[in-house]
């Protein structure tokens, strides 16, 4: 059987700094109001409770659950909401959080399923930004990293059912023997 190794892209403390770079720029961004945070889940969870302990302006968080049909490596371009977000954003702005930008599918699919609640502003944010995968197009207005074609884990993003719960992102190659 192949061994596997799992390589380590983005460290804890090297996560840290970055996310609290993001969250200085969006506290300078939204200095004059407020910021309603949608994050989405499950992937979000990790970055979006660092994210908000960095941002400095009134923050009201809520979630959104999607599944995209076929989920996995090939997406269909159809994006379901699981569960709907609670608060009323009418007249609000609005910051969408995600793990990862990929193909952009389900960021499109939530801008536009947002866009009908009539908020004064959406922009989105993702830890991750995986360019070379898109097969939409959708604004990225703030993310951590750009990174090329991998299958990333660890901070909040799965390897199956686990390694949501790590606190460093990771890449499992597997060893030649
Ligand atoms: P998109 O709709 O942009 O193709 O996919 C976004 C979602 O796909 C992310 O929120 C995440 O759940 C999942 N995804 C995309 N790339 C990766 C990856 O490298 N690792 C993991 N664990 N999930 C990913
Ligand atoms: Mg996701
Ligand atoms: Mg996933």
């Amino acid at each position: 059987m192949a061994k596997t190794r799992d390589r380590i892209l983005f460290s804890r403390e090297a996560i840290q700094s970055r996310v609290a770079e993001l969250g200085a720029q969006l506290s300078q961004d939204y200095q004059d109001g407020e910021v309603v945070v949608i994050s989405l889940l499950r992937g979000s969870f990790v970055f979006t409770a660092d994210l908000v302990r960095e941002i400095t302006v009134p923050v009201n968080v809520d979630f959104l659950t999607t599944s995209s049909y076929g989920h996995g490596e090939h997406s269909t371009g159809r994006v379901e909401i699981v569960h709907d977000i609670r608060t009323d954003i009418a007249g609000k702005d609005v910051l969408i959080c995600d793990d990862i930008l990929d193909t952009g599918i389900t960021m499109r699919g939530v801008v536009e399923h947002l866009a009908k609640k009539n908020p004064k502003s959406i922009k989105t944010c993702t830890f991750l930004d995986k360019p070379s995968r898109r097969q939409v197009e959708v604004q990225l207005d703030y993310t951590g990293h750009t990174i090329e074609d991998l299958f990333v884990a660890g901070y909040g993003l799965n390897l199956g059912d686990y390694a949501r719960n790590l606190p460093y992102v990771f890449v499992r190659e597997t060893v030649e023997e």
